[in-house]
């Protein structure tokens, strides 16, 4: 039988570690307690929230709706010649995801090591790091439509999956749960050590033919370096997306500033460094009344205790508008805004 609570409070479900409360909240742990959920036509008609990990939402307000908290578990896998096949349960912790491949030896998602969140929400923002996408070992996922209570397959076809985007977000945004993930890793390793600092830092530990468990160390020894633990300040890693320009745009900006920093976005366009956008606009380490910027990395915005969600959605709209003065580029939230 479900257990529906009332007014609970939401600060120890996002990482923000904001402070507000559901008016309705649920946990699901089995596939088939959406279905009973979802045969109350209550629930069918009121307003709704699916969380899972809670590390990439800014909750601004109270939530009057029902709060779905995803906490499917389970990992199979199977091996077929050099190919790995494993599904995961959206609610598995995406990092627990990662070290039960790198123990195994299984290779491709070794440097998304130490991402916080669910393997169910891992497809909605194609979560990337460190030169690799969710995309690049992602078969398909199983969700559950709301609307007609049926589970049915997304393939990567159908994700539509982009820079930190695909159709979770923007044409079916809302209408589907993720119960599961499938992926298709190797025993072949693929390393990939071209991206920030992963090259330095195994030279430094004098390795030179790194295996998938060294890449997963050395990437999660440089993001503990470089990002707060949000159990210990509140934030929701990169709080903006890195603009995706074109080349004229680019010659533009790099004729005024030209140790811009940027990187090929591909398609014909450049992709500028946020953090850098931003750390010249002079926000890098600035506190505001609770919030502010991280002092090692201005893409993060932090709750330095007791801050509310408005108030780092203010603060996030003035960073927006002085980049934008500055540098005529608009930047966009990376982090989902609960209002
Ligand atoms: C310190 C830190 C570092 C980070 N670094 C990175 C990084 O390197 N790369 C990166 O890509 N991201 C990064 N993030 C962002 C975040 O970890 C990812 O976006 C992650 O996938 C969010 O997972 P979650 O379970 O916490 O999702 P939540 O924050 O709970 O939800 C995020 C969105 O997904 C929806 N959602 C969640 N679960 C489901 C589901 N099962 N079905 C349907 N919709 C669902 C929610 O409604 C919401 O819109 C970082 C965050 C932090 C705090």
């Amino acid at each position: 039988m479900l257990q529906i609570q009332e007014n609970v409070s939401l600060k120890n479900f996002n990482t923000f570690g904001i402070d507000t409360h559901a008016r309705y909240f649920v946990e699901i742990a089995h596939e088939d307690e959406l279905v009973e959920l979802f045969a109350d036509p209550q629930w069918q008609q009121t307003e709704r929230l699916v969380i899972g990990g809670g590390s990439n939402l800014l909750l601004v307000n109270d939530f009057a709706g029902l709060v779905i908290r995803m906490n499917i578990r389970g990992i199979e896998h199977r091996i077929s010649h050099n190919d790995v096949f494993v599904e995961a349960g959206g609610g598995e912790v995406w990092n627990d995801l990662v070290n039960f491949c790198v123990a195994r030896e299984y290779a491709g998602i070794e440097n998304l090591s130490l991402i916080p969140g669910s393997v169910g929400a891992s497809p909605i923002q194609n979560i990337g790091a460190y030169g690799v996408e969710l995309k690049d070992a992602f078969i398909s996922c199983k969700v559950f439509e709301i609307a007609t209570s049926a589970f049915k397959i997304f393939t990567k076809d159908d994700c539509k999956f982009g820079y930190r985007e695909s159709v979770f977000k923007n044409q079916v945004k809302g209408q589907y749960i993720i119960v599961s993930v499938k992926f298709h890793l190797s025993l072949i390793p693929n390393i990939n050590t071209q991206y920030g600092a992963i090259g330095q830092e195994l030279a430094n530990r004098g390795i030179a033919s790194p295996t998938i468990k060294d890449v997963s160390q050395v990437v999660s020894h440089i993001r503990v370096s470089k990002l707060p633990d949000p159990s210990t300040i509140g934030n929701a890693g990169s709080f903006f997306k890195n603009p995706l320009i074109s080349i004229e745009e680019f010659n533009a900006i790099y004729a005024k500033f030209p140790d811009v920093v940027n990187y090929p976005g591909g398609d014909g366009l450049i992709k500028l460094a946020a953090g850098w956008l931003i750390e010249q606009c002079g926000w890098k380490g600035k506190t505001a009344g609770n919030t502010g910027t991280w002092k090692n990395q201005a893409l993060v915005l932090v709750n330095h205790g007791g801050a509310t969600g408005q108030e780092v959605y203010n603060f996030s709209s003035q960073i927006i508008d002085s980049v934008y003065t500055k540098f005529g580029v608009m930047l966009q939230r990376e982090v989902n805004i609960i209002s």
